[in-house]
């Protein structure tokens, strides 16, 4: 199709690609491609559904662009790679934007009062809102992908497959509810998992409240336990203060009152009043203090008819920062929660689930936790019980989707048992190769091993609802289910329905069409239960990808079966904590395999200063723009052999892409044009490689074989970056040492046979790029071969002839001699033109052969060669010339001049010109003639061609 009418002008190169697009849609090539290959010879490869909420953006065309070029080359080597569009639909990016755009205040209770329903069918008609224009940006970017039956998270058969899954890490008993002190999210209301917060930097610098509080101890008058907090939100929800039990702690005298620190920090709080010797009233060890009661700096809490204000002791207490003395608020803290525990002390929430004051905290009921320290502060000023407050920076977490400050908040959860799974896990990564290696027991193996539980429910609306139903009543002393029925599919949850006929009927199974349904808890169906409330993570369906999308079991079993684990995902450094690590668990807890054999981990595009890539700075290109400028095949190469392939940043650059599409896809063209110039419109012969007789000819197609191999290599060892840059640098070898050398020989009556050689070569060299950059390989192929076919329907090249790795090397020698020779012509201005009588060589390798010397010679342009074997490198010229070489030397220069006169005055290479001279060497007029394609040369005044 994309047939070059000119070959004598550089191409539009983003033009071409449009064309090429326009072939392929119209060939159905995509379709063939995965067609032509056998059922029985499948490569897997699992794709992170996007998603759907905004546009594509560099990290995208980066994901995408790998899982294009790897699927590629395994089509080329025969492989079966089906490809599949996926959508990742549901989760709080989408139910935050649909809230902001109906404008529902109030969180929760706002998306309550709209309504479930209501709320839920503005996220399903939203979610596909993008989706025409990815399908714009994915093709244009040429990546190969099933679009049209793309499957979403949200469907039912998708959600039906994540329950099965989820049903089966029950029967494993690796689920339990329980509660635990995760980082909570209030305008979300939803806690937020580890990962979530370690994907991206969640933690900012910021200035808080640092408080030293006097607790004063029951029954003295100006007696204190000093406690340092930075959540003085934490103060009225106070239910005990906690020491180091084997640590020393002091009671001071400060200014009248008595004050017990640890005794290591008793000079750093005196110093907070000026005071530098303080007096030490007595010492006793922590332990000693346990019990003591002291009076609640407020009394608004109600305490469940616990014990609580006394101080008791914990071995996570530090030294480090603070009194020693640390004050503790049973649920807003992990040591705490598990401190409350320990000792039964009362676990009273002083927020809602917005991070509200409850009512009873009067001063500050219904503020936001934040709002309330400085009113909280304030209070306990007037009663003279804050020994010092003071502005400090320290780093803290926020929701990374609405900004908003996280705190610890001990909630009733649903969780898998990492723990009990986790040296599976860890074993089953052994099993995995991971690219760069490192993150194998680096960043991924690290994070096994310190893994916590995974909380996988959220309190939310638009999800895979939980299948789980609930006896009701039935809670454990600290509120937990303790009787509940797991549902693994649509027809289980038929059989138990109280009322079967409400799940005959439907036709979706979101929270509107289930939250109604009662189940029977027991088998004797004596027990009515209600669903639990929360949704899954959508990490959860995420990581269920590989099943769900195929509706497995329920659907496709014997080809999934028989198709797992897939070899090949890729996705940036950040799914290490995310993605990958949720897949890897679903598949060790569900399948007792990995899901994955190969996880490619690119690394993270910036902004060419190092900074994020910020839409509001506009500090990047926009994509479309630069793709429509260069040709998106620069950027894919690009991308492809950048640091960013190693899992390290890359610091995008405009310029960089434009050198390459200079550097390669230029050269390329105007090596291919040189070509067709002198063999027009016979296609290259490629079924098997040409004899070659030159040896330059057998050096390329050796060569071309080391290429093919180490391209080979490093593809089926996922390393892109090095099979890019052997074939950069390939491109380099061609036009600058081949090509120069074998330019006249290809020219000439004779050349069939370097023609030959050069077309393959170059045919050869689009296969191999093919993979990477698709478009241009694609016209490659149409203006060599054939305008019908495509050239990713072709097989992985072989190679061609066995590798003459003596030939390469002595290449490679003599191209550093002629690179010395050069230089002294330069440093004595002396041109290439003018022959020279000799060169001598000193070099540690053996005189190469007399052809491989032959072409030194005519490279560096000198009579002969001496060559000794030393053991270091050197070049000498003799650089005196006899009138011989001096009138060859003006022969040379007369020859260019003509050229150059060809060549002004367009004339056809084959066409012989007469030519008129003011002087010539006589001696060389008939080189002259035959060399420069000239009938007649006469004497005039001027040099010129004669009509
Ligand atoms: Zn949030």
């Amino acid at each position: 199709m994309p047939k070059l009418a000119n070959i004598a002008q550089l191409p539009d190169f983003p033009k071409l690609e449009e064309e090429v697009l326009a072939f392929w849609d119209q060939d159905q090539t995509f379709k063939k491609s995965v067609e032509q290959r056998p059922e029985s010879k499948p490569y897997i490869f699992y794709d992170g559904p996007p998603f759907a909420t905004g546009l594509p953006h560099y990290g995208h065309i980066l994901a995408s662009t790998i899982k294009d070029v790897i699927p590629r080359y395994w089509t080329m080597k025969g492989y079966r790679v089906d490809r599949v569009w996926g959508w990742d639909c549901h989760g709080l990016p989408i139910e935050n934007m649909i809230e902001k755009e109906l404008d529902l205040k109030g969180g929760k209770k706002g998306i309550e009062t709209f309504g479930i329903d209501n709320f839920n069918q503005a996220c399903r008609s939203a979610i596909l809102r993008f989706d025409k224009d990815w399908e714009v940006i994915i093709r244009r970017i040429g990546r190969w992908v099933d679009f049209k039956n793309s499957y979403k998270t949200m469907d039912k058969t998708y959600m039906e497959s994540v329950w099965w899954g989820f049903a089966q890490l029950d029967q494993k008993e690796l689920i339990y509810q329980g509660r635990k002190v995760v980082l909570y999210c209030p305008r979300c209301a939803t806690p937020l998992s580890n990962f979530e917060i370690a994907m991206d930097n969640s933690y900012k610098d910021v200035q808080d409240n640092s408080v030293y509080i006097k607790f004063r101890r029951k029954d003295t008058k100006n007696e204190y336990f000093l406690a340092w907090t930075t959540t003085p939100w934490t103060l009225p929800g106070n239910v005990a203060l906690a020491v180091l039990p084997d640590a020393e702690y002091s009671k001071i005298e400060i200014e009248g009152d008595f004050y017990w620190v640890a005794k290591d920090k008793v000079t750093e709080v005196a110093k907070m009043r000026e005071i530098h010797h303080p007096e030490i009233i007595e010492t006793v060890k922590g332990k000693d203090l346990e019990k003591i009661e002291y009076e609640p700096l407020f009394n608004y809490m109600p305490l469940d008819a616990k014990k609580a204000h006394y101080v008791t002791t914990a071995n996570f207490v530090s030294l480090t920062d603070g009194t020693g003395i640390v004050h503790t608020a049973a649920i807003y803290g992990e040591d705490d929660y598990a401190l409350a525990q320990e000792k039964n002390l009362p676990c009273v929430p002083t927020l809602d689930d917005e991070g509200k004051f409850f009512k009873f905290v009067t001063p500050v009921a219904g503020m936001f936790y934040k709002k309330a320290e400085q009113t909280l502060i304030d209070e306990l000023e007037k009663l003279n019980l804050v020994f010092k407050a003071e502005k400090y920076t320290h780093s803290y977490p926020f929701c990374y989707r609405c900004s908003t400050p996280l705190y610890y908040s001990a909630v009733p959860a649903w969780f898998i048992d990492v723990q009990k799974l986790k040296p599976e896990l860890i074993k089953s990564n052994e099993s995995v190769d991971w690219y760069p290696e490192h993150l194998k027991h680096g960043r991924f193996g690290k994070g096994l091993e310190t893994a916590p539980d995974w909380n996988i429910s959220r309190s939310r609306y638009w999800g895979t609802p939980m299948p789980i139903w609930v006896a009701a009543g039935k809670k454990s002393s600290v509120g937990l289910s303790t009787q509940y029925r797991v549902v693994s599919s649509i027809e289980e949850l038929q059989k138990w329905a109280v009322v079967p006929s409400q799940v005959e009927s439907l036709t979706d199974i979101h929270r509107e069409f289930l939250d109604d349904i009662e189940v029977w808890i027991d088998d004797a169906k004596t027990v009515k239960g209600k669903r639990t409330p929360e949704v899954f993570d959508c990490w959860v369906e995420s990581g269920s990808m590989p099943f769900a999308s195929r509706h497995y079991p329920f659907e496709h079993k014997s080809e999934f079966e028989s198709s797992y684990p897939a070899q090949f995902i890729s996705e940036y450094i950040a799914q290490t904590r995310a993605w990958f690590y949720c897949m890897h668990v679903l598949s060790v807890g569900i399948f007792e395999a990995p899901a994955f054999q190969n996880a490619v981990t690119t690394g993270t595009i910036l902004a060419e200063d190092g900074s994020k890539m910020s839409k509001s700075k506009k500090n990047y290109p926009d994509p479309m723009l630069l793709i429509n400028k260069y040709g998106v095949d620069s950027l894919r190469l690009y991308l492809m052999s950048s640091v960013v392939m190693k899992a390290d940043n890359l610091n995008f650059s405009e310029k960089d892409v434009s050198e390459l599409r200079k550097k390669i896809f230029v050269i390329w063209w105007n090596i291919f044009s040189f070509y067709k110039t002198y063999t027009g419109a016979t296609p290259v012969v490629v079924d098997k490689a040409p004899q070659a007789t030159h040896v330059m000819d057998e050096w390329l197609l050796s060569r071309l074989s080391s290429v093919i191999t180490e391209v080979t290599t490093n593809l089926d060892a996922y390393d892109v970056v090095k099979a890019s840059r052997v074939l950069i640098e390939f491109v380099d070898q061609l036009s600058t040492w081949y090509l120069r050398q074998s330019r006249e020989r290809i020219k000439s009556e004779d050349g069939a046979t370097a023609q030959s050689v050069l077309g393959y070569a170059l045919y050869v060299l689009a296969q191999l790029f093919a993979p990477i950059t698709p478009f241009f390989s694609e016209v490659m192929h149409h203006n060599l071969l054939d305008d019908q076919s495509s050239i990713h329907l072709s097989e992985w090249p072989q190679a061609p002839v066995k590798v003459d790795l003596a030939l390469e090397q002595e290449m490679e020698t003599i191209k550093k001699v002629a690179e010395a020779s050069h230089a002294v012509r330069k440093e004595k201005a002396i041109k290439v033109r003018q022959p020279l009588a000799k060169v001598m060589v000193q070099a540690t390798t053996t005189k190469p052969r007399a052809a491989v010397l032959d072409v030194l010679i005519q490279e560096i342009n000198v009579k002969a060669v001496e060559w000794q074997q030393a053991d270091h490198f050197s070049v000498q010229l003799e650089l005196d010339l006899t009138p011989e070489l001096k009138e060859e030397g003006q022969a040379r220069e007369v020859m260019r001049q003509i050229q150059q006169l060809r060549k002004d005055a367009e004339v056809d290479v084959h066409n012989s010109v007469r030519v008129e001279l003011p002087e010539w060497p006589e001696a060389w007029t008939e080189q002259i003639k035959s060399k420069a394609k000239v009938s007649e040369l006469v004497k005039g005044s001027v040099a010129r061609i004669i009509c």
